[in-house]
């Protein structure tokens, strides 16, 4: 297993899995981009795959956890191509459904995508999926960043893929990508938060749902994983973060 890889979940029957793979062409960016894969009795559900670069290398480590043939869906939390690029590719190889904001179907073909009956596009209330003997639900994280965007909830496992939320510019450490210390990581994710999130209304919206769930562990789409008390922390942070529309004078000379 490559040490990019983490298992952060894994009962027997119900695995989830970490990888860490960086585009390379911008591996000077400090943006490190992490990919994840649920596998249930050995059916796959592939989390947010990225780039049409890291597709080899993902794809080889993928084949590790669970058959190609076997993922059933790929869900993309939204439209960018560190998150999407890649879905023409593993449309190729697999049979999956394609899971995403009904916003972005469209968009898709401008990544080589053209089989728009894989598609399920979801609502901006989100869904609920039956997953084996569990469920995958689809939360609403619109403008958080991007208009159209859903964070996943794994019940089994009790992780949150959170995409952009929680995302830090933080280079690529090695070995497992986890928060240390909350307050010392912090410092990290405001900059990003500030300007990439709506706003604090967005903020408390989407964190008030993640805070009536269960959850173990928030992963987001760049930088660490949150876990146990971390993940309240974060929570809590961010419902009291000004971001976006508050911050307005910062992006328009007329200001307010
Ligand atoms: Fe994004």
């Amino acid at each position: 297993m490559d040490n990019k890889t983490k298992v952060l979940y894994d009962d027997g029957h119900h695995k989830c899995v970490m990888f860490g793979f960086d585009d390379e062409s911008h591996e000077d960016s400090f943006l490190s981009v992490n990919q994840y894969l649920i596998v249930q009795n050995g059916v796959g559900v592939l989390i947010d795959p990225g780039s049409e670069s890291i597709f080899d290398e993902l794809y080889e480590e993928v084949s590790e956890h669970v058959e190609i043939k076997d993922i059933k869906f790929i869900f993309l939390s939204h439209q960018d191509p560190d998150v999407s690029g890649s879905i023409a590719q593993w449309a190729l190889v697999t049979k999956a459904k394609f899971i995403m904001s009904s916003l972005w179907v469209r968009f898709m073909s401008h990544y080589g995508f053209m089989e728009m009956d894989r598609v399920m596009s979801l609502p901006d209330h989100g869904a609920r999926l039956n997953f084996g003997e569990d469920s995958l639900t689809f939360i609403p994280a619109h403008f958080l960043h991007s208009p159209g965007n859903f964070s996943l909830y794994d019940t089994k496992s009790k992780v949150v893929f959170s995409g952009d939320i929680g995302a830090a510019i933080v280079s690529s450490p090695d070995g497992y990508k986890k928060v240390g210390s909350f307050e010392e990581h912090k410092e990290h994710l405001l900059a990003f938060h500030q300007r990439y999130m709506g706003s604090n209304k967005l903020c408390r919206a989407w964190a008030s749902q993640i805070k009536s769930l269960d959850v173990q562990t928030i992963a987001p789409q760049h930088g660490l994983v949150f876990e146990g008390e971390d993940t309240d922390k974060f929570l809590d942070w961010l419902s009291e973060l000004e971001c976006g529309s508050d911050l307005l004078e910062n992006l328009y000379p007329t200001g307010k």
